[in-house]
């Protein structure tokens, strides 16, 4: 008997020590979205521990480091980040941090004739939102981490290959939901201009009452030509986004009614942030699934 209490306790011991030494070789992987560390996490499965910056809600045009932030940016092994211009106000900081360890900028895995331009050169970061565009940037995270730590290799380009399998699907989703909607009412208005990919790539007319960064404000002007375009063309319903105020939404509503047109809130949408992590936009497929059938109701 005491043989076997002392069989299992090494067992167990044993157990302990080889998880311990598990987790100390799990890589501390770093991203600003919660978005992209949906993506990062798909591919590295356990080899690493994937946390981002920001979390539900969180804008990232807006969004300024923490102390928090620059404790982890500090123990992180690698930094993953859109680039783009996404996170203006923390390109600085990773600029610096880039010479001492990697900072990936998954926004060079596209090529820049599929980037969108629009205004004054600017180019739009959003392109997680044509799913096409997310698959490259899959591919991209996906040799990264196969150079980065070869022993894995392939661990890392079986998970690449059957999430890009899952992105294909979900694109076919896109294809069918959006067809539900006729023609002349695939029109997306939202507080942002967050949508413009998703708009090129599924055939939907877009609008944002703010230009591709909530950085620019709006004003009273935006909200007339807004709230005229919707009574011409009579669209049914306008979206909130959940990391963008919808006081610029409401301001929209309010002017199309004093002009006898009652537009709906179509709901929430999902932009540059994921939802609660238990919640059912908690990952990229899952906000892109809720998003889809949200302005298909709100729509058709
Ligand atoms: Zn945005």
């Amino acid at each position: 008997m005491k043989k076997i209490i002392f069989g299992l306790i090494s067992v167990i011991l044993l157990c302990q020590c080889s998880s311990e030494k598990k987790t100390t070789q799990q890589l501390t992987i770093l991203t600003t979205t919660s978005i992209l560390a949906d993506l990062v996490q798909q591919i590295v499965g356990n080899h690493a521990k994937v946390t981002s910056m920001m979390g539900p809600g969180v804008d990232p045009h807006l969004y300024q480091a923490t102390p928090g932030d620059l404790k982890k940016i500090q123990q992180a092994d690698i930094i993953f980040y859109h680039g783009l211009h996404l996170e203006g106000k923390l390109t600085e900081i990773l600029g610096k941090v880039g010479r001492q360890k990697p900072v990936v900028n998954v926004g060079d895995a596209i090529d820049k004739q599929q980037l969108r331009i629009v205004d004054e050169q600017a180019v739009d970061p959003h392109i997680w939102f044509d799913v096409s565009l997310w698959q490259q940037v899959a591919g991209y995270v996906g040799q990264f981490m196969v150079a980065y730590d070869s022993i894995n290799a392939v661990t890392y380009q079986n998970s690449t290959k059957q999430y890009e399998l899952k992105l294909q699907e979900l694109e076919r989703f896109i294809h069918q939901e959006i067809a539900k909607i006729p023609d002349d009412k695939r029109i997306l208005i939202t507080a942002h201009d967050a949508f413009g990919y998703f708009g090129s790539a599924y055939h939907v007319e877009v609008k944002g009452l703010q230009g591709i960064s909530t950085l620019s404000n709006f004003g009273v002007y935006d909200v007339v030509q807004l709230s005229e375009f919707i009574v011409q063309r009579q669209v049914k319903s306008i979206f909130v986004e959940s990391s963008v105020s919808s006081r610029s939404i409401e301001a929209v509503i309010q002017a199309c009614q004093e002009r006898g047109h009652a537009v709906q809130l179509g709901g929430q949408l999902y932009s540059d942030a994921l939802g609660a992590p238990d919640g059912e936009a908690g990952t990229y497929i899952g906000m892109v699934r809720h998003n889809v059938k949200t302005m298909v109701e709100g729509l058709r």
